[in-house]
């Protein structure tokens, strides 16, 4: 029988095994011919990764975000496991799975949505001490220690330390940076209610080396998100970025020193680490595809969404950027092609013009711009808030996120540390899958 394997379950990859598995089924009652669909993953879901700060910031839990693949996935095959290698001539992938066994399977056709892990830079002490905001693991590790350290500073009789352990440093004022500020924010703010101590005790300090919050909402909205954040109480610094991490303080490039025991490091992402393994040309870091999303000289390979560089039809000579917009629809073009290449249907370019953003600012604030109409406060709160709820694709997932956004605007967020995931489990390295440098 003929096999398809799909790396990946992120937007791309589950998107793609959902409508293949769809078409397949209709071409399979038609002609009798059936095809075997196989979705590798380390996780066993399809993260909403739109929704981490939320999660972060403890409004709404890690198992809402997550779409489990064994309900979602009919006619698919979900295997655990991470992609290793890949044997274009031999036509095999090998995988190590959840017990470290190696093991192999045989493809037709192969479909590599690895997606992308957090760019690192060479700064001191940012891999040990820092952590990201990729995956579950990370967003519960930053709740649990922003309540944690702010428990910690209740009782600390060294004024110094205790106003470290209320300090937080976000690095990175794009979209999903600032919004894991304010929720962080909302966080703290819901902790000092209930613990009886003055919210503006917790400081907030936002880093960018670029001069302006969120260059991707525009001038105009960016300003307006920079008053919020203002408003809130959050410091925001533009122009500079990390120089040094150290457990209880961190310099900047401008050689001021900020006393914290939390950094958030949410700068900006890179292709999977697999991308690199495979010796296929890349760009910035991203695997070459066509707008068909085909490896070039592998017409039976195909890639898409954070780990492909897909040429983007709109603006000729870009490609289209790491967002969860591109990805989900990629996947929909990646299945429609690789349908075609097995018979059943046209194949067709990728195109998708950019639709606009939704940035979830907090409490009651938020901007958007939906199809280049610029919004902002609670009508771009709604908007928002309905857009998530709809693009969620899962209905039990959309019922208990909306149930988590009906609880917090009559009830405080609650104020429990599980400590469920460690600093250790959060590692960028551990959470992410990026591997470790080989020691020299
Ligand atoms: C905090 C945050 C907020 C965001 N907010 C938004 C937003 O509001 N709007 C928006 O448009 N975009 C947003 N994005 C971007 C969006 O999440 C990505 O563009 C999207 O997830 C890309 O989908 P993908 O399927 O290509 O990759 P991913 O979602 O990264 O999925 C990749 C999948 O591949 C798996 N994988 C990795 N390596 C291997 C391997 N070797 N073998 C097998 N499987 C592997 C991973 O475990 C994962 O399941 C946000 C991202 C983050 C981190």
């Amino acid at each position: 029988m003929t096999s398809v394997v799909v790396v990946g379950s992120g937007f791309t990859g589950f998107e793609c095994a959902r409508q293949l598995a769809r078409k397949m089924a209709r071409h399979a009652k038609k002609t009798g011919a059936s095809v075997d669909i196989t979705i590798i993953s380390p996780v066993d879901y399809m993260l909403y990764t739109p929704l981490l700060p939320d999660v972060a910031g403890g409004l709404v839990d890690a198992r809402f975000v997550a779409i489990p693949l064994a309900n979602a996935l009919t006619g698919v095959q979900a295997i655990r496991g991470r992609v290793d290698e890949v044997d274009f001539d031999g036509r095999t992938v090998t995988f190590t799975d959840p017990e470290e066994r190696v093991r192999s399977l045989a493809w037709d056709r192969l479909v590599l949505t690895p997606g992308s892990v957090t760019r690192l830079f060479d700064i001191t002490g940012l891999a040990e001490h820092a952590r990201g905001l990729k995956s579950p693991a990370e967003a519960l590790y930053l709740r649990d220690h922003v309540l944690q350290q702010l428990e910690l500073a209740d009782v600390d009789d060294d004024a110094g330390r205790a106003e470290a352990r209320r300090t937080v440093v976000v690095v990175g004022a794009s979209y999903s940076g600032t919004e894991l500020a304010v929720q962080l924010r909302a966080l703290a703010d819901s902790a000092a209610r209930q613990m009886d101590f003055d919210p503006a005790e917790v400081k907030f300090v936002l880093l960018d080396l670029a001069e302006q919050v969120m260059p991707e909402v525009g001038e105009k909205l960016g300003a307006a998100a920079q008053r919020v954040l203002k408003s809130r109480g959050i410091d925001v610094r533009l122009g500079v970025t990390l120089a040094e991490v150290h457990p209880e303080h961190v310099v900047l490039s401008d050689d001021s020193l900020i006393r914290t025991h939390t950094v958030a490091w949410v700068t900006g992402v890179t292709g999977a680490p697999l991308i690199e393994k495979l010796g296929l040309p890349t760009e910035r870091g991203r695997l070459k595809v066509t707008t068909e999303l085909q490896v070039p000289g592998h017409p039976d390979v195909f890639g898409a969404g954070d780990a492909a560089a897909v040429p983007d039809v709109t603006q000729p000579g870009e490609i289209t950027p790491p967002t969860a917009q591109h990805a989900t629809r990629q996947g929909k073009a990646l299945a429609r092609n690789v349908a075609a290449s097995l018979g059943y249907g046209k194949a067709k370019p990728y195109k998708h013009r950019n639709m606009g953003l939704v940035v979830d600012l907090g409490p009651r604030y938020a901007v958007a711009n939906p199809l280049n109409v610029q919004l902002s406060g609670f009508p771009a709160k709604v908007v928002t808030r309905v857009y998530h709820i709809y693009a969620i694709p899962r209905f039990v997932n959309r019922w208990a996120v909306s149930l988590a956004y009906l609880t917090d605007v009559f009830f405080d967020r609650s104020v429990v540390s599980f400590g469920l995931s460690t600093q250790e489990d959060a590692r960028f390295a551990t959470s992410e899958g990026i591997p470790m440098p080989k020691p020299d």
